[in-house]
């Protein structure tokens, strides 16, 4: 079989104060099992009441993070759109642009380089391909996604 494009690499920096890829209405964040952990855990919380606060269920139950009722905005992107838990984000968040969805097509690709100046911006370094694939698979664990607490595909 052969390698996918991406294996050689690709030329990518996240842009400083950029956050193009968190100001999209309705967009959708699925979470790991260790995503709920971790961010729970950075607020002290228990993971069943971050769960309850800034969480809800997709149609099909599995777990996505909340976004603001007035612009559908995630709640996490503060007025400076920047991450308020950027240490601490979601995987599927760390993950873009390395989607499964946005590598699959030269269509995607190109609606992805549309949107995100950091692909070949003129400080982008090459990412390696093993990289991206670790991220792939990251994307690919975050929207499986769990559907119960304790999950039952627990680890
Ligand atoms: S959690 Fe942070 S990185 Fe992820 S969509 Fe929200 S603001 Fe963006």
């Amino acid at each position: 079989m052969r390698a996918p494009w991406w294996m050689k690499g690709v030329a990518f920096s996240c842009q400083t104060s950029c956050g193009k890829c968190c100001d999209e209405p309705g967009g959708i964040v699925y979470l790991s099992i260790a995503d709920a952990e971790r961010i729970s855990s950075e607020h002290e919380m228990n993971v069943e009441d971050w769960l309850e606060r800034d969480c809800r269920q997709t149609l099909d139950g599995r777990y996505v993070l909340n976004s603001r009722p007035d612009d559908g905005i995630c709640i996490y992107l503060d007025d400076n759109k920047q991450c308020s838990i950027y240490q601490v984000r979601p995987q599927q968040c760390a993950a873009f642009p390395w989607w499964s969805e946005n590598l699959a097509t030269d269509r995607a690709w190109n609606k992805v380089k549309d949107a995100c100046p950091g692909i070949e911006a003129d400080d982008a370094i090459l990412i390696d391909g093993e990289t991206v694939r670790i991220h792939v698979f990251a994307d690919r664990e975050s929207t499986k996604g769990f559907r119960s607490w304790p999950p039952h595909n627990k680890r």
